[in-house]
């Protein structure tokens, strides 16, 4: 596994936690929004860091920080992502992951073996939508059944979606929220319609106010689970 990226420090990616964020390198989705193509794009790829070095860091800040985050890039489609969890529980650290659902066989794994704390999955549209979404082709029945796994987990967890206006449709929504119906936590999110996104001519496009997004929230997110409480 190649790492593309460690934040040193975050308030926000581990609710309640002060974390460190590992951003392993690589994804299999290409999601017009992204905002980290250093992480997707193999010709844009930064000079990595070694798995190490991030573990030195970690270990040196035991007593500062609570927990990391090992996000993407796509972390599933690595085959060693249980070996680099394990060694980061060893230290040892809460852990949470940031996955967009493709690999359910490398979740349940996971989630088998408790090597994670938390879990956020992206579920980026209603299924029929996905591949041209995310533009790739795999199986779509992935995203259910990682939903599924995730609900049933005991983990604490959420399911998150990000919101573009020129994307958005009512038909993915109320699908999205069949999908994930029973679930105590799922939250939208804006992208950053910048230039440093994946397709740049999304960046043009109108984007939902802030009070159109607040009553996005209003409407579609769910929040019933302390997010601190591993969740039976
Ligand atoms: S948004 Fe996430 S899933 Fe989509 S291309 Fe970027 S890293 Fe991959």
């Amino acid at each position: 596994m190649h790492i593309g990226g460690l934040q040193k420090l975050s308030l926000i990616d581990y609710p309640g936690k002060l974390a460190a964020v590992i951003f392993t390198r690589g994804c299999n989705f290409r999601c017009p929004y992204c905002h980290n193509p250093e992480l997707v794009i193999p010709q844009r790829y930064a000079q990595p860091l070694s798995v190490e070095d991030a573990l030195d860091y970690l270990r040196d800040r035991r007593f500062m920080l609570d927990a990391v985050v090992v996000s993407g890039g796509e972390p599933t489609i690595h085959h060693d992502l249980p070996e680099l969890l394990l060694r980061i529980r060893e230290l040892p650290y809460l852990i949470k992951l940031d996955t967009n659902g493709s690999n359910p066989v490398m979740l349940e794994r996971i989630i088998q073996q408790r090597y994670v704390d938390y879990i956020a999955m992206d579920v980026k549209t209603g299924l029929a939508d996905y591949e041209a979404l995310c533009r790739t082709r795999f199986c779509v029945g992935s995203i259910r059944r990682s939903v599924d796994l995730i609900k049933n987990s005991g983990i604490a967890h959420e399911f998150r979606t990000t919101v573009v206006k020129s994307l958005y449709t009512e038909t993915d929504m109320s699908e999205i929220s069949q999908l994930i119906d029973g679930c105590r936590r799922y939250r939208l999110q804006t992208a950053r319609l910048d230039n440093a996104i994946l397709d740049p001519a999304l960046s043009a496009a109108e984007d939902f106010s802030p009070a159109e997004f607040a009553a996005l929230r209003d409407r579609w997110e769910i929040n019933t689970a302390n997010p601190e409480v591993t969740q039976p």
